[in-house]
Formats: structure tokens, C-alpha cells, sequence
């Protein structure tokens, strides 16, 4: 992708839009990193993205990924106009004028072509106190109104679980007493702020990071093998989470540097699960979590342990993005405006993974879930036909204007997997 030649008069990748000042196009090949670090230098910022730096702008807009916030969107919503070359090899400009066309465009899987560019639209660079908590899981996931305080008074939370990190040797383990570590950012202070996060700041967490991210590497093949080892895995790693990594107390950042607040995760890789789920209630969410929490209890009880490094929970505004899962919380399609994210992530070739992750994807459809198609899924039986039918107007849509737009009449750009999502 990075080989796709740039037609922009400088020949640069990724620039403020000509005539624009906070308008800012990007070509494939530029990754959250670029993005980040072009961000920081124009002091723009977009209000929420994935946390991972390595992987492609155009990518994650493509599948429709997230960050989190509140009432933030997913980066797909503030994506203004997109050029792609169509089947028959011309370049089509689409732009969020055509709003019907464009929602299918925002979050296009590839379906309508190659993505030459896209411009999003960014917002003067916001400076977010950034604070880890560390509370028992009983007094937040089980504590519903509790939950729903700290997500509502809150610009955005972010919320790990790390199962076994209370477990002691004789003491039997009861995981309402793990704690839970919990990632609050608001906006507050200005550029002037003398606290604000330096490089000095930077290069040692960036360290750290790797540092933590090399052991996990090392340690993987030991931890796949040797599942009994979990525990103690656990308790160490979180320890060096909490005392090293990221402990509590506030800390004043610019808001690209706080949404990528984990270097090098592609060092050790994981299997990861995630679902949406529009957000109705509280009380749902607790049965959501507790779906992973009994599971994870269930299994340790045989000496299994399918669920070897968190569950993560991350609440977002409702996507005006056809085929991103966060438009199950659109009011269009009867969505409550806000949409609860929540992931399972094991290392690669943990034992029981895929049985793990069938049995909690079956709860979590009757829960009314759907799962984030950017990541694993489409191993969950029936879930082509659940997807279909809780999305039904949303993918609905989006065939029709793939239709109208006539980028594709033959299918070139589908594979099985888009055929049998969108039932073609
Ligand atoms: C460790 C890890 C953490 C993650 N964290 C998050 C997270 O916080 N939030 C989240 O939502 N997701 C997250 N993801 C998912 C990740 O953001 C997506 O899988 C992303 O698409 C990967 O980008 P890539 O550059 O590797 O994509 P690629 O594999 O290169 O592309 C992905 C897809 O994008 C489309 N595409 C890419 N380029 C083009 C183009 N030029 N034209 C047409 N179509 C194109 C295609 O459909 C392609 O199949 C995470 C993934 C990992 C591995």
C-alpha cells in the first residue's frame, strides 16, 4: 500500500488538504503512528482512535474500528471524503454531501474498490488529564450504579480485567476480588500546562513498553504450553502493570499521545474477540461481563484457562457507518446513542481459544451483541444469519448504494467472507 503513488503536488502522504486548515488527507501506507505523530506537530487531534500505532489509517476506517469516549465516534464518522478506483479502473470522488451513499463509503471493508485517500476532519489539539484507577471487580462490574457513574461523568473510560491477579496460594479464587484497572481521560488544562507529558516521559515509557512487551513475546510459547502457569503469569504481569507501567495518579498529556497509550502490542501476538452491544442498560452490561467472568471461573475449576491475558471494555458514541458494529446504537436503526465494546484477548495458540470464544459468542448474541468484524468471528457458528438479521437495515443500505454506486457490478472486490456477510 505504502507503493501507491501520492499525486499530491509535494508528493508527501498525508497533508492538510489544500484551502483547509484542520481538513487532512492520508494515503494507504500511513500508519496510526504517522497519524499520531502529524497530529502532535499541527496540534489538531481526532477525538478517539485504536490504540495500536502499526497498523494503517486507511485500514482502520476500512473496517470500521474504534477508540473510545463516551460520546466520541468511531474514526469512519469524521472521514469527509474518500477517492476510490472502481472495478473499471476510474477514480471516484465520494463526499459526505451524498450522506446516504456516503455511509456505506465511511466503513467500506474494500467492497467498492481500491482506496486511493481519504480527508478526516480533525479538531483543535485537546490536552486530557489521564488517571489509572485500580478497583476490586465486585465494586465496578457488580456495582451498577457505580458503572454507570464513572462511564457518564467521564469523557472516556477504558476498563481491563486481568483474570487470577488477586490469586494467592490456598486461598481459594473468587474473581470479584481481582482488581480491575481503569483508564479515565476528561479534558482539562491548556498548552500552557507545565505538567504536560515530555519526551523524557516518552522514551522511558517507550521502554518500558517494549521491555514488557519482549517478556510477553518470551514468554508466550511457555504460557501455551504450560496453561497451569496462568495464574502466577497473571499476578506478576499485573503487579509490573500497576506499579511500573501505569500507576495511579494523574498525569497531563495531548490527547493523540493518551489514545496511543500502549507501544510495540505487535510484539507479542494475540487472539482477540470483540463484540458491540447497544447500550440499553447497566444491568446488561453487568450480565455481559458476567458471562466472561463465570466462564473463566468454569474453566479454572477443570484447570483450563482459555482467557489468559483480559477482557477490556471500552464504551463509544453510536456510527453513522453502515457496516461498523457501532451503528446498532444509532437512533436511525433504534440505538440508545452509546454502544459498549467489549474484547477477549489469549495469547496466540491458547488451548481451548476458539470453544472459549464459541460459548461466550453464543451468550453474548442472545445478549443482543454483534461482533467487531475487524477482528476474529466468523468461526461463531450461526453468526452470518444473526449478524444479517440484527443489522438488517444497516447492510440492507449498504448493498443498495454499493449497487448505485456501480463500482462493482461483477463482485471483483468481495471474498466468501464479505459474500456471506452481506448475503450476496
Ligand atoms: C493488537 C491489536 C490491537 C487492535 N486494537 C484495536 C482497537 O483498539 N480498536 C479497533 O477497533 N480495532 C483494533 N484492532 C483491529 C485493527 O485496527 C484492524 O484489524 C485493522 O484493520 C488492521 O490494520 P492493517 O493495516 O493491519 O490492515 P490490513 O490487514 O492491511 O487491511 C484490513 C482491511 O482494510 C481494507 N483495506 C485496507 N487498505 C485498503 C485500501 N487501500 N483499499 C481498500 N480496502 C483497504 C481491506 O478490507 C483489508 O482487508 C486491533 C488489532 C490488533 C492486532
Amino acid at each position: 500500500m505504502e507503493n501507491i503513488k501520492s499525486d499530491y503536488e509535494d508528493g508527501s502522504r498525508i497533508r492538510i488538504s489544500p484551502g483547509t486548515v484542520n481538513h487532512v488527507d492520508i494515503m494507504p501506507g500511513v500508519t496510526a503512528r504517522e497519524f499520531k505523530d502529524f497530529q502532535l506537530e499541527k496540534k489538531l487531534n481526532i477525538p478517539a482512535n485504536v490504540i495500536l500505532e502499526v497498523v494503517q489509517m486507511i485500514s482502520v476506517v476500512a473496517t470500521g474500528c474504534h477508540g473510545v469516549g463516551y460520546d466520541v465516534k468511531a474514526p469512519s464518522d469524521y472521514v469527509v471524503k474518500m477517492r476510490i478506483m472502481n472495478a473499471k479502473g476510474n477514480l471516484k470522488t465520494f463526499q459526505n454531501e451524498d450522506s446516504k451513499m456516503f455511509k456505506a463509503i465511511q466503513a467500506n471493508f474494500g467492497c467498492f474498490g481500491v482506496i486511493y485517500d481519504m480527508t478526516i476532519e480533525l479538531k483543535q489539539q485537546d490536552i486530557v488529564k489521564v488517571e489509572n484507577q485500580y478497583i476490586k471487580l465486585k465494586n465496578i462490574f457488580y456495582d451498577v450504579e457505580q458503572m454507570k457513574k464513572i462511564f457518564e461523568e467521564n469523557m472516556s473510560v477504558e476498563m481491563f480485567w486481568f483474570p487470577f491477579n488477586s490469586e494467592r496460594p490456598q486461598v481459594a479464587y473468587k474473581p470479584e476480588d481481582d482488581e480491575v484497572w481503569i483508564r479515565v481521560i476528561n479534558k482539562e488544562g491548556n498548552e500552557e500546562n507545565e505538567d504536560i507529558k515530555q519526551k523524557d516521559y516518552y522514551n522511558r515509557k517507550d521502554l518500558i513498553d517494549l521491555m514488557s512487551e519482549e517478556s510477553l513475546y518470551l514468554m508466550s510459547p511457555t504460557l501455551a504450553e504450560q496453561p497451569s502457569i496462568t495464574p502466577l503469569f497473571s499476578w506478576i504481569s499485573f503487579a509490573m502493570l500497576k506499579n511500573l507501567i501505569y500507576p495511579t495518579g494523574p498525569i497531563y498529556q495531548q490527547l493523540p499521545n493518551a489514545v496511543h497509550f500502549r507501544q510495540n502490542i505487535r510484539m507479542a501476538p494475540m487472539y482477540d474477540m470483540e463484540f458491540a452491544f447497544d447500550l440499553k442498560n447497566y444491568h446488561q452490561v453487568k450480565k455481559i461481563i458476567e458471562v466472561v467472568v463465570l466462564k473463566v471461573q468454569h474453566y479454572k475449576e477443570k484447570g483450563e484457562y482459555p482467557l489468559n491475558i483480559a477482557l477490556e471494555m471500552r464504551m463509544m458514541g453510536y456510527s453513522d457507518a453502515l457496516l461498523c458494529p457501532a451503528s446498532i446504537g444509532n437512533p436511525d436503526y433504534n440505538g440508545s446513542r452509546h454502544v459498549l465494546f467489549v474484547e477477549v484477548v489469549s495469547i496466540v495458540h491458547t488451548d481451548g481459544w476458539e470453544r472459549f470464544c464459541k460459548e461466550v459468542a453464543l451468550e453474548w448474541m442472545k445478549l443482543d451483541g454483534v461482533p467487531h468484524l475487524a477482528k476474529q468471528w466468523d468461526f461463531i457458528p450461526g453468526i452470518n444469519k444473526h449478524i444479517y438479521e440484527r443489522m438488517k437495515g444497516q447492510i440492507g443500505e449498504f448493498k443498495e448504494q454499493l449497487k448505485k454506486s456501480e463500482c462493482d457490478p461483477e463482485g471483483m472486490f468481495l471474498n466468501e467472507t464479505l459474500k456471506k456477510l452481506l448475503q450476496l
